[in-house]
């Protein structure tokens, strides 16, 4: 048999790509990543106290980046009564929000890049700007700078640092008690249907499913780092709940290990939506994965949208006790953890068997909150028209007047 050039060079991409996992590299190095990455210390709580004392907490304003859930948040602290600051890049940008005057902003901070916003800390300082992040603000300014930024945030900057590895996130969430779907770390094991994970993957861009090593392998991209996660068949429900450390009425979330025995704040559950995922959503149109292959299209999980649902209210029990697990444990991460503050979601798959298996967990606002500028069917129960975005604006009300900022802020 003759061999030819184009032999050679599987025979070539074989044998590299074998001394790829003999080296390891194919695998999720997570784990080194949560014990060799340097620990960014962010704003202790003295620089926060002293920025504090210079605030006029009677004219607070509320800014945010022009992107993500900022029309909500916008929106939402208008409601309450703030004066609001938009931050942008692009004069297009600025001229959209003309279309939502309900959200636009009193002032705008136009920008040439994102980063810029580090160098105008003090501009936002003597301001009395309080910033709300969104997932658009970290992965535009880095995760690290927004660790870094010298101006009072919503929430506790330093979960950031748990939530930021799926490793990390995942020693959280199991134990807080949450069910995960699980992670094969040798790809020769794919024995049925895994989805493959990129770190720092954007909206679910360049995700694939496969059903045993050679379809792995025929869509890997060994250059980046991924998980490979058991595929968990099911509805997805993405749980939106508000936690507010200062409140001592409603469900209160019982601490655990240093905090045993103590209430620890109010557990709020604001609404729930789906993702609409592109192309993944619509594909059984075309066939079967198969016969997709066939066409040479290959399922995608980029997110375009967000639909309201509700889930069987006989599952809410134990939607509670997975969020009340998760906080809990958010205050024993690390000595002397802040733990949650705000808003944080549960993505979550609910099995046939009635079985949530948690995916991920974002700990701030997330988009999926959007379609509930007017309330959902579980915040008007307790509040008409109570969105996240105007719940935290409401939260950061209730802390001016009663004087205590810095336990909602970082
Ligand atoms: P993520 O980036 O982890 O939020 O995942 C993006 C999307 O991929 C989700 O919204 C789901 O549609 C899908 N997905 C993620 N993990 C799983 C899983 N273990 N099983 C099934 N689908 C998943």
């Amino acid at each position: 048999m003759l061999w030819q050039k184009h032999d050679l060079e599987t025979v070539t991409e074989c044998l590299e790509n074998a001394k790829k996992i003999l080296t390891g590299r194919y695998f999720n190095h997570n784990t080194h990543i949560a014990n060799t990455e340097p620990l960014d210390m962010g704003v202790d709580s003295d620089t926060l106290a002293g920025w504090l004392a210079n605030y006029d907490r009677d004219n607070i304003t509320i800014g945010v980046v022009a992107s993500h859930s900022s029309l909500q948040i916008l929106h939402g602290a208008r409601v309450e009564g703030f004066r609001t600051l938009g931050i942008a890049v692009g004069e297009n940008r600025r001229r959209f929000y003309k279309a939502f005057p309900g959200a636009e902003p009193d002032e705008w901070l136009m920008l040439e890049n994102y980063r810029e916003m580090l160098d105008h800390a003090e501009w936002f300082r003597e301001r009395n700007v309080v910033i709300i992040p969104h997932g658009s603000l970290v992965e535009y300014l880095g995760s690290t700078n927004y660790r870094e930024l010298q101006v009072p945030t919503f929430g506790n900057r330093g979960i950031l640092h748990w939530e930021s590895s799926r490793e990390r996130q995942r020693r959280w969430l199991e134990a807080g008690g949450c069910t995960m779907p699980k992670v094969l770390e040798d790809p020769h094991d794919i024995e049925g249907p895994v989805i493959v994970k990129y770190a720092g993957a954007k909206g679910g861009r360049g995700y694939f499913i496969a059903r045993n090593y050679r379809d792995f392998r025929r869509n890997v991209d060994i250059e980046e780092e991924f998980t490979i996660q058991e595929y968990v068949l099911g509805c997805r429900y993405y749980l939106h709940f508000f936690f507010d450390p200062t409140a001592t009425d409603g469900f209160q979330v019982r601490g655990k290990g240093s905090h045993a025995g103590k209430n620890m704040g109010r557990l709020e559950l604001l609404s729930m939506d789906r993702r609409d995922e592109s192309n993944v959503d619509e594909f059984y149109k075309l066939g079967s994965l198969r016969d997709l292959r066939e066409m040479g299209v290959e399922p995608s999980f980029v997110v375009t949208g967000n639909q309201p649902v509700v889930i069987r209210e006989s599952l809410l029990p134990r939607a509670f006790e997975m969020a009340e697990g998760t906080v809990a444990e958010s205050f024993e991460l690390e000595e002397g953890s802040r733990g949650m503050i705000g808003p944080f979601c549960l993505e979550t798959i609910v099995t046939d068997a009635l079985e949530f298996k948690v995916f991920e967990i974002s700990a701030r606002i997330v988009a999926g909150s959007n379609p509930f500028v007017g309330g959902s069917s579980y915040s008007d129960i307790n509040e008409e028209r109570m969105s996240t975005g105007r719940r935290i604006a409401r939260s950061i009300r209730k802390a001016c007047e009663g004087n205590h900022l810095e336990d909602i802020l970082s």
